[in-house]
């Protein structure tokens, strides 16, 4: 019963993304590779919401930018796996304008439903990508809701939200247990719902395969111990 989340951004090349939020195609590829090895099972975020398989991963990727959409259906489709694409419909196809300077092209609607085609799930982003615990209850609502619904119009079969920039609170669950999830992406757990706000390990441009699993496997240990350590 164990399944490594992995958040992904940006794929692409240092040149036409940046460090930010990035990493190069050739990197994303020997982490794929390397859990295809391993035999692990490759699960879409919505499918976590039944039966737990004894090793998963999930891949999954926040904002559907064009990039990830572009490299990253290409390397996961190389070794017949999956991922999980998350989109904010009041901007698919545009920029992501909470880039701010750094705005990047988002994927478009067909883009996003020939990657559902391939198997690939896209989930919902929010309607705008707010800070989700910063806005009135009326706004959390429609921001998951609204997400859901222009989903659903564009042929989309959301499985499961995730919450921009990691952030959510109580309102944030309940909005996303009414508009149906039962499965949400976090950084961060909550223990009362873990199913609705799964902890991710952000991947980052540096992530080179053994960063990766240093940051997954041994450096959680460290702090373990030096947290058993403390008086
Ligand atoms: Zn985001």
């Amino acid at each position: 019963m164990s399944v490594t989340i992995l958040c992904y951004h940006k794929v692409g090349s240092l040149e036409d993304e940046g460090r930010s939020l990035n990493v190069r195609p050739s990197t994303l590829k020997s982490h794929i590779s390397y859990f295809a090895r391993k035999g692990l099972l490759f699960v879409t975020a919505g499918e976590l919401a039944g039966e737990w398989p004894s090793a998963a991963a999930c891949f999954t990727f926040d904002d559907a930018y064009s990039s990830a959409l572009e490299h990253a259906v290409d390397l996961l489709g190389q070794f017949g796996e999956r991922g999980t694409f998350y989109a904010v419909p009041e901007f698919v196809g545009l920029a992501s304008s909470w880039d701010g300077e750094r705005a990047r092209p988002l994927a478009k609607w067909d883009t996003l439903r020939s990657a559902q085609s391939a198997g690939h799930e896209i989930g919902n982003h929010t309607l705008t990508h707010p800070k989700l615990d910063e806005l009135a209850d009326a706004d959390v609502e429609r921001e998951i809701q609204g997400a859901h619904d222009r989903l659903v119009e564009e042929g989309l079969h959301p499985g499961s939200v995730c919450y921009p920039y990691g952030a959510y609170d109580d309102r944030s669950l309940k909005a996303a247990e009414q508009a149906g999830y039962k499965v949400g992406m976090a950084v961060r757990p909550i223990a009362a719902s873990p199913l609705l706000a799964l902890p991710r390990v952000i991947v980052a441009y540096s992530d080179s395969l053994p960063l990766l699993l240093y940051k997954l496997n041994l450096r959680p240990l460290l702090r373990r111990t030096r947290a058993l350590q403390k008086p």
